[in-house]
C-alpha cells in the first residue's frame, strides 16, 4: 500500500527530542512515552513524560504569567494572538493533518479537514471575543452608590484532553480560556500528544508570551491526576469518560476549584416510519462510524420503527460491507483507520462477542480486519434488546447497536433511560413530532434529520452523567471567567 511523504517539518518532529513546554522552554524528562503508530503498532517518537514535579513547575510558570505581559495586552492584542494562531495553524493544516493520522490512526485528509481546520475556525471565532467580554451597570436601590461588575480571567486553567481528536479537543478549551485572558497548563492525551506539542511551538512563534500555554503530556494517573488536585490550578476543563471525569471532580475538592466536564455517552438515534430512508440511512450510519465510532456523540443505539427494520438492515449492511478501512496516512481514500490501541481493540471486540452472546445478530463485520495495526470491521448489530451491555455501555468504537420500537412515547422512554445525556436526535418528516422529540430527548445537542454537527458560535455540552458546562458559543467564555461586583460610595 503506498504512503503519504511525511513532510520534512513532520519528519524533523518525529526525529527531534521532544521536551515538555514550560515557560517557553523545552525540558527533557527521564521517563519519556514511546508514542505509538495504531496503524501498524510501530514507535513514532518519544516524547517527555511529567511527573508531579513538573507538574508544580509548569503550574508556577502559569501562575506567574498570568501578572506577566499577557496581563498587560489590550484585548485587541489578545484577539490579534488567537487570529494569528488560526492563521498558522491553517497555514500548517498538512503538518497537523499529518500528526494526527499518525498518532490517532485517522484517515490524514479527515485529520486535517476536521481536526486541523475546525481548530483554527475555533481560534477564529474566539478571537473576536476579547473585545467584547464586558460586565454590566446593575441598578441598585442603595442611594449614592454605584455599582458595576468586572468580567475577569479565572486564573490558571489546567486542560486534560483525550485522544480522538487530537487538535480540535485542545482547541475547544484552548481558544476561549485563552481569549479570556487565562493561562493553561495542558496535559494531552498519552496516546496522542504530538500536535499539541507542535501548537505550543506555533503559540510561542506567533507571539504568546512565555508561560501562557505549557504543555506537559504524561500519564493521566501521574501527570493528569497531579494537575487536577493542585492547589495553584484555579480550574480545571476536562474532557474524557465518566469515570475519569469522577476522579477529577474528587481531585479538585482540595481547593474547591472550578471544574467543567465533556464526558461520555450513549446516544440514541430514532429512526421513525415517515423518515426519508435516502437520507436518515446513511445519516444514521455515519452518525455512528464518522470517526470510526470514537466519537462522543456517536450515535452508539440506533432505534428502528419495526416497520422499516428490513429495509434500513439492509442499507446498514450495504454500507458496512463497502467501506474502505486503512493506516491514517495510506495514499487510497479511505474511510476508516485502526482505533487507538490494543486495549481499545480488545474492548471493543468484547463488547461485540457480549453482544453476540447476549442475543444479538451481526448483520455486519464483527471481527478484527487483518493482524498488523488495531483495525475492527465496522460491525453492526441487529435485535439488540435496552437491558444488553451493548446497549447500555459505551463502546467508543465501530459497532451499532440496531434496536427495534413500535411506538413514540415508548421509544422517547426508552432513547431517555441512560445515564448519559450528551446528545439524541431523529429521523422525522413531521416537524410536530421533531418539535416533541427536541424537547422530549434529555441531551445537551439534538440533531433532526442531520448528525453530528458542531460550530464554534453553538453550545455543546452533556446533561446528565455526559458532564457539566457548555464549550463554544458565549458559553464557553462563562466556563474561563468569572464575574467581580464592584461598589463606589
Ligand atoms: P480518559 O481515559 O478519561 O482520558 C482522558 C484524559 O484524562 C487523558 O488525557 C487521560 O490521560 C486523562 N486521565 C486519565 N486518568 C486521569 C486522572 N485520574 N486524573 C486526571 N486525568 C486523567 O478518556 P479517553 O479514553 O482518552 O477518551 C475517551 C472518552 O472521552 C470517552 O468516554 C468519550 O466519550 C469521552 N469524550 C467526550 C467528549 C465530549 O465532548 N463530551 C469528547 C471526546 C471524548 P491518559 O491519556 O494518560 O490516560
Amino acid at each position: 500500500m503506498k504512503m503519504i511523504q511525511l513532510l520534512p517539518e513532520v519528519a524533523a518532529f518525529l526525529d527531534a527530542a521532544q521536551g515538555l513546554r514550560i515557560d517557553g522552554e523545552q525540558i527533557a524528562t527521564s521517563e519519556t512515552i514511546s508514542v505509538e503508530n495504531p496503524s501498524d503498532c510501530s514507535i513514532l517518537a518519544q516524547v517527555a513524560c511529567a511527573n508531579a514535579g513538573h507538574v508544580d513547575q509548569a503550574v508556577s510558570a502559569a501562575r506567574q504569567a498570568l501578572t506577566g505581559p499577557w496581563a498587560s495586552l489590550t484585548p485587541h492584542d489578545r484577539g490579534q494572538l488567537l487570529w494569528k494562531l488560526a492563521d498558522a495553524i491553517e497555514e500548517r493544516k498538512d503538518v497537523f493533518g499529518q500528526l494526527d493520522a499518525l498518532d490517532n490512526g485517522k484517515p490524514f485528509a479527515h485529520a486535517r479537514d476536521v481536526d486541523a481546520v475546525w481548530s483554527a475556525r475555533h481560534f477564529r471565532y474566539f478571537a473576536g471575543w476579547p473585545s467584547k467580554i464586558q460586565g454590566a451597570t446593575i441598578p441598585v436601590s442603595t442611594p449614592d452608590r454605584f455599582n458595576f461588575t468586572r468580567i475577569e480571567p479565572v486564573g490558571v486553567c489546567g486542560i486534560i484532553t483525550p485522544w480522538n481528536y487530537p487538535t480540535l479537543m485542545v482547541a475547544w478549551k484552548l481558544a476561549p480560556a485563552l481569549a479570556a485572558g487565562n493561562t493553561i497548563v495542558l496535559k494531552p492525551a498519552e496516546q496522542t500528544p504530538l500536535s499539541a506539542l507542535y501548537l505550543a511551538d506555533l503559540a510561542h512563534e506567533v507571539g504568546f508570551p512565555k508561560g501562557v500555554l505549557n504543555v506537559i503530556p504524561g500519564y493521566g494517573r501521574d501527570a493528569g491526576a497531579a494537575l487536577a488536585a493542585h492547589h495553584g490550578v484555579d480550574k480545571v476543563g476536562f474532557t474524557g469518560s465518566t469515570e475519569t471525569g469522577r476522579r477529577i471532580v474528587e481531585a479538585s475538592a482540595g481547593n474547591l476549584k472550578k471544574v467543567s466536564l465533556e464526558l461520555g455517552g450513549k446516544a440514541a438515534n430514532i429512526l421513525f416510519d415517515d423518515a426519508d430512508l435516502s437520507k436518515a440511512i446513511p445519516g444514521a450510519f455515519w452518525a455512528l462510524f464518522g470517526n470510526n465510532g470514537q466519537s462522543c456523540t456517536a450515535g452508539a443505539r440506533l432505534y428502528v420503527h419495526r416497520s422499516k427494520m428490513d429495509e434500513v438492515l439492509d442499507g446498514l449492511q450495504e454500507l458496512a460491507n463497502g467501506l474502505s478501512i486503512g493506516p491514517g496516512m495510506a495514499q487510497d481514500a479511505h474511510a476508516l483507520g485502526p482505533v487507538i490501541s490494543e486495549p481499545q481493540m480488545t474492548k471493543v471486540l468484547g463488547y461485540i462477542e457480549s453482544g453476540r452472546a447476549d442475543g444479538g445478530e451481526i448483520v455486519a463485520g464483527g471481527a478484527r480486519q487483518g493482524n498488523s495495526g488495531y483495525f475492527v470491521q465496522p460491525t453492526v448489530i441487529a435485535g439488540v434488546r435496552d437491558d444488553m451491555a451493548v446497549a447500555r455501555e459505551e463502546i467508543f468504537g465501530p459497532v451499532l447497536c440496531v434496536l427495534p420500537f413500535d411506538d413514540e412515547d415508548d421509544v422517547l422512554a426508552r432513547a431517555n433511560d441512560t445515564v448519559y445525556g450528551l446528545a439524541a436526535g431523529c429521523w422525522t418528516q413531521d416537524i410536530s413530532r421533531a418539535n416533541r422529540m427536541a424537547a422530549g430527548l434529555k441531551a445537551g445537542t439534538i440533531w433532526i434529520n442531520c448528525w453530528g454537527d458542531t460550530d464554534a458560535a453553538s453550545p455543546f455540552g452533556g446533561m446528565g452523567q455526559s458532564g457539566y458546562g457548555r464549550e463554544m458559543g458565549p458559553d464557553a467564555l462563562a466556563l474561563y471567567t468569572q464575574t467581580k461586583s464592584v461598589w463606589q460610595g
